[in-house]
């Protein structure tokens, strides 16, 4: 039994704003590695149209890879019913949802307001049937975006709380990195009070260094599943020089030093990331435990 769940999203946020083009048969090896460091879900790539997001030409090819991988859970983002088709199609097990608070972010994103948004959602969870895969409603720049600035909790509630009718899962994710511990606290708290168990996923960058503080304020609240990136992949194209996601290596470092199961080995998680290092070494990548190495007499949780 695993204390936490961690998703691994560099595949998908890492790679989709990194400057360089990982190669498919590197991005398959990498995926592999990364499952076989323990990691049990992974945000292998995104249904976007190609000529929009080249880094994610392959998805299809890439999912089908990842399913041949026994007891991964296989992710893939859509931002549309278009994209939905299309990863139902290659056969992802979970597909999430980027629904945006903003709605500034929401329309120069995915040109649609962020109710729109919603509808596709709901479509597509109708579309699903008996069998189809389980979705995830993620509420994106949940804690301030860089468009519109501030953005109100209470449209956060508000999507939520829609997206919960019909998703498997909902999450919060703070897609430029403004969230701080408190207002994640606050934040989580109130549409946990709305719509309970349904509140699932963690989504934080590490734009400003808040990462790991953000991950603890939300493991604080109640929250298991965290997504993350290795070597922070990924960055900000408004941002310079920030990182992208959470640190895959030191959040689990974290959780297992605090004696909170990942089941994700640090030392093949440290190999994975040498053939990161291998497929894109142009690629400038953070973390701060694969680079001072674990602690004398350091034991994972047990
Ligand atoms: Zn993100």
């Amino acid at each position: 039994m695993r204390d936490v769940h961690i998703c691994e999203v560099g595949p998908r946020d890492g790679l989709q704003n990194a400057k360089h083009l990982m190669p498919t048969e590197a991005k398959k090896r990498w995926i592999t590695a990364l499952a076989a460091a323990g990691l049990e879900e992974i945000e292998v790539g995104s249904f976007v149209p190609p000529k929009l997001i080249p880094a994610m030409a392959d998805t299809a090819e890439i999912v089908t890879h990842a399913r041949t991988i026994a007891g991964l859970k296989v992710v893939a983002l859509a931002p549309n019913v278009k994209g939905f088709e299309r990863a139902r199609g290659a056969g992802a097990h979970k597909i999430t949802f980027p629904v945006s608070a903003s709605r500034k972010h929401s329309e120069s994103n995915v040109r649609m307001t962020p109710e729109q948004m919603v509808e596709q959602v709901r479509q597509c969870a109708a579309l699903r049937g008996k069998d189809g895969p389980e979705i995830e409603g993620a509420v994106s720049t949940a804690f301030g975006c860089t468009l519109q600035g501030a953005v109100p909790e209470a449209d956060v509630l508000r999507l939520a709380v829609a997206l919960a009718e019909f998703c498997d899962g909902v999450a919060l994710a703070d897609t430029v990195g403004y969230a701080n511990p408190a207002q994640v606290k606050r934040l989580f708290s109130l549409v946990r009070k709305e719509i309970g168990s349904k509140l699932e996923g963690a989504h934080f960058h590490n734009t400003r260094g808040l990462g790991l503080a953000n991950a603890l304020a939300a493991y604080e609240e109640g929250v298991r599943a965290f997504d993350a990136s290795m070597g922070g992949l990924g960055g900000c194209p408004f941002a310079p020089g920030a990182s992208g996601n959470v640190i895959t290596e030191d959040l689990v470092f974290m959780f297992e030093a605090m004696g909170l199961k990942t089941g994700i080995d640090l030392q093949k998680l440290f190999a994975a990331r040498k053939l990161l290092e291998q497929a894109i070494p142009e690629e400038p990548i953070y973390g701060h435990t694969p680079l001072a190495g674990l602690p004398k007499g350091f034991r994972a949780a047990a």
